[in-house]
């Protein structure tokens, strides 16, 4: 199995039978021995610095060192033993600080000293919150476990359960997030689990918390006990109850950093303005401004807040590219942000909370929370996107003044140390009337400043914190006019148990992040609670003769809006002007017409064709009558009601009702327990003869070309042909470009920065190199179909 000995044994001339009992004796001895130096393995030795320290396969080992993976982050050379050891892990570490290896590396282990196949099914299962997470674990997955046979796949929606479904069978290791895994658990026949040995959850609080409770509490009923079970985060829960839930058993707590001074990575500049609700845009845009050349993240509380700011700021034009993400759109829109933004040197990125946890996006400049998290944890994320594993970062979270008291209390708290500045006035750039013109100018723009005024004002009347998060205290009026809107939108709030159902509801729901989670796969759709005259407008059909368009464009209910909606504009045809409603002025002489059985008066070529439309066709023309024929050849209608006296005859009606269900479930049933033992059975033996089959080709082949098993072949591959050869030429998650000096120092944002702030502490940290952190791109998956197929292709499917 190892690479290093597979010239070897190809020197060896081929015999058949004694070569390979040989071969399995070798590979029994080495497996054997790396099992022992495992159960050896002293995980509180303070030896364990580099990869190579670690007992690991060589096919880890090779991925490890392939991806240029040397020495051991703290939370590695802590939980790795334990997990290698098999021990249940609580894994708490600072944002970037690598906790991701810390549960690939065991998965990887654990399956290949178990030697498990693809026969074996499904062998380890990782949960991420968000889709954007679990698409960068499967590509980290991707990287160091390249030498191994496994096949690995991600299961996180924006494709048809039926196309993920046939590939969930064949799947050693899966990437998912909770909604759409459960989807799958319950609807995909002979999609069997009873194997898994391994279940991770990364960003466990938030998988534990209330917006995944339901979906994890049904999923975890579907996994077998007897399995690991380990959990990460930067924010880690040890709640007992989230414990059991999760049937955890002696759980090892590792928290690396529990005894630090602060919550957050000590290379993170951390400030706070205080910008009064109605300047916060101005203030924003001033700081865009002044950092052109820098990657920015830019945190909004809801996606409706993240369109209003990018396209009102788009077409200001500051001068850096713009992106936007958000939950609300398609998957492949989705997945192309954040590789355009991966890949930028300079942009900034308005996001809502999707991308607050886990996303590990290079060299990102500054993370700037432009709406005020809900909680410090929530802070704790955001800010975490920047200053990640080694290199620095700069943080800056606007308040109003009205929550600077509160929130400033709660970051204290959790360990936060964050130093308040002033913007510079000059550096202020006015944007209200500028978005007012555009307001006029689009309506569509309009309409979205209404909805996020709206969306952010809702955000704050459910905040659980109300000692930060005061409606009443807030500028609500400027807030309107600094958005460009002409008047406040008249907001009411639901009076009685609606809003208190509302308040009560989960987080996840509350962010806009979560509540596509819960869209995309499957769960209802969050309705809207509050709603405003402006909503009532615009949900108003006919209001003018674009109403039709706008309403396409700015609908509530657009599954997909990441359209640049701003160029959207078009000129009518003249069709279209018919359909849209010009039937006043073009008013028609009067006619009838005869549809079925009714007369119609028609007085415009839009009733017209309205009339003829097909719907209408089918509504009133006379669709005849369906018949079915007796064995004498009597037609019958096909519902014909009963005599009645017969009827009653036979007993009571309700008897008769519960007689029938009866009957019908205990059918149901039977055919069930047929099917699934049928199914049982199929399964089985599939099972033994594809290992027949096996077996007979590892002989075969050891006939032919001398001893190579099918192990060894799969993972040392023909430079050409071998699958994984496209993803051997993939990035390299957190691998770091040889020529990263070429990113020039001048280029960074640390001066304007200084510019920007009056801070007055020279801040020495300015000074200190910065360690660069490229990634090279190669080649990238353009697609999640891509992204798939390599995955099923992955390790010699
Ligand atoms: P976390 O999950 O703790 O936030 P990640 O696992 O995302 O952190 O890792 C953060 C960054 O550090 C990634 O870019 C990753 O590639 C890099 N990294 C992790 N472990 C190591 C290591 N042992 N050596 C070098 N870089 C590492
Ligand atoms: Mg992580």
């Amino acid at each position: 199995m190892a690479p290093e000995g597979k010239s070897k044994k190809r020197a060896r001339p081929a015999k058949s039978g004694e070569s390979r009992t040989l071969k399995r004796k070798e590979q029994q001895e080495s497996l054997a021995k790396l099992q022992k130096a495992v159960d050896e393995l002293d995980p509180k030795s303070a030896d364990i610095h580099n990869f190579t320290d670690l007992p690991l396969s060589a096919a880890t080992a090779a991925g490890l060192r392939a991806s240029h993976f040397e020495s051991l982050t703290d939370i590695q050379a802590r939980a790795i033993p334990l997990a290698l050891k098999g021990k249940d892990i609580l894994g708490a570490a600072k944002t970037g600080s690598g906790k991701t290896l810390a549960f690939l590396v065991p998965v990887l282990e654990c399956l290949f000293r178990q030697q498990w196949t693809e026969y074996d099914g499904l062998g380890a299962l990782i949960i991420s919150p968000t889709r954007e997470l679990a698409v960068q674990i499967f590509e980290v997955l991707r990287q160091i476990g390249r030498k191994h046979v496994f096949s690995a796949g991600l299961v996180i929606g924006g494709k048809s359960l039926k196309e993920e479904a046939e590939r969930l069978g064949r799947m050693n290791i899966l990437v998912c997030t909770p909604g759409r895994m459960l989807q799958h658990l319950d609807q995909t026949a002979g999609f069997v689990v009873d194997n898994l040995q391994m279940l991770v959850l990364d960003e466990a609080d938030r998988i534990m918390d209330m917006g995944f409770k339901s979906a994890v509490d049904a999923l975890v009923e579907h996994l077998p006990k007897s399995r690991q079970t380990m959990l990460f985060s930067a924010t880690q829960s040890k709640k007992v109850s989230d414990l059991a839930r999760l049937s955890l058993k002696d759980p090892k707590y590792v928290s690396v950093h529990e005894a630090a001074e602060t919550a957050t990575p000590s290379t993170l500049q951390q400030h706070y303005i205080v910008t009064p609700l109605p300047e916060k845009l101005d203030t924003l845009f001033g700081f865009i401004k002044s950092n052109l050349k820098s990657k920015i993240i830019v945190f909004l509380s809801s996606g409706k807040q993240v369109r209003f700011v990018y396209e009102g700021f788009r077409h200001m034009q500051p001068g850096i590219p713009l992106l936007h993400l958000h939950g609300r759109q398609k998957q492949i829109a989705r997945l192309g942000i954040t590789e355009s933004f991966t890949k930028a040197k300079h942009a900034c990125l308005f996001a809502t909370d999707v991308v607050a946890r886990g996303v590990d996006f290079p060299a990102v400049d500054w993370v700037i929370q432009a709406d005020c998290p809900e909680d410090a944890d929530t802070y704790i994320h955001r800010v975490g996107r920047t200053a990640r594993y080694q290199s620095v970062g700069k943080a800056v979270l606007f308040l109003d003044p009205s929550e600077e008291p509160g929130m400033l209390k709660r970051l204290e708290q959790k360990k936060i140390p964050i130093q308040k500045v002033h913007v510079k006035e000059t550096k202020k750039k006015s944007v209200a009337d500028q978005l007012q013109n555009m307001c006029f100018q689009y309506p569509e723009l309009k309409y979205l400043g209404q909805k996020a005024f709206i969306s952010y004002t809702r955000s704050i009347h459910l905040q659980k914190d109300k000692e930060v998060f005061q409606l009443k205290k807030l500028d609500l009026d400027g807030f309107a006019t600094s958005m460009g809107l002409a008047g406040t939108p008249n907001i009411k709030f639901q009076k009685g148990e609606d809003v208190k159902r509302i308040k009560n509801r989960s987080r996840a729901e509350l962010s806009s992040g979560s509540e596509d989670e819960f869209d995309d796969e499957g769960h209802k759709k969050k309705k809207d609670e509050v709603r405003t005259k402006y909503q009532k407008m615009a949900e108003r059909v006919n209001q003018d003769v674009l109403s039709s368009h706008y309403r396409k464009i700015i609908d509530d209910g657009d599954a997909d809006e990441d359209a640049d909606f701003l160029s959207v504009k078009r000129v009518l045809g003249e069709d279209e002007l018919d359909e849209a409603g010009k039937a006043g002025e073009a008013a028609l002489e009067a006619k009838k017409i005869q549809l079925g059985k009714q007369e119609f008066i028609v007085d415009s070529h839009r009733r017209e064709k309205l009339l003829k439309s097909k719907k209408k066709l089918l509504k009133y023309m006379d669709k005849g009558q369906k018949l079915v024929f007796d064995d004498d050849g009597n037609a019958h209608a096909i519902y014909e009601l009963q005599d009645e006296d017969e009827f009653k005859a036979q007993g009571p009606v309700d008897e008769l009702r519960r007689q029938f269900v009866e009957q019908e479930a205990s059918k149901v049933k039977e055919v069930d327990l047929e099917d699934k033992q049928l199914a049982k059975e199929k399964r089985k033996e599939k099972r033994a003869k594809r290992k027949e089959r096996e077996r007979e080709e590892e002989l075969e082949r050891q006939g032919m070309r001398g001893e190579k098993g099918p192990v060894a072949q799969l993972a040392g591959g023909e430079a050409e042909e071998d699958p994984l050869a496209l993803l051997r030429s993939l990035p390299i998650a957190g691998g770091r470009d040889d020529d990263s000096e070429e990113d020039s120092e001048d280029e960074r944002p640390k001066k304007k920065a200084k510019k920007w702030f009056q801070d007055d502490s020279d801040d020495e940290r300015e000074k200190a190199k910065k360690a660069k952190k490229e990634i090279v791109m190669d080649r990238e998956p353009e697609t999640l179909e891509d992204l798939e197929s390599l995955a099923a292709g992955l390790l010699g499917n």
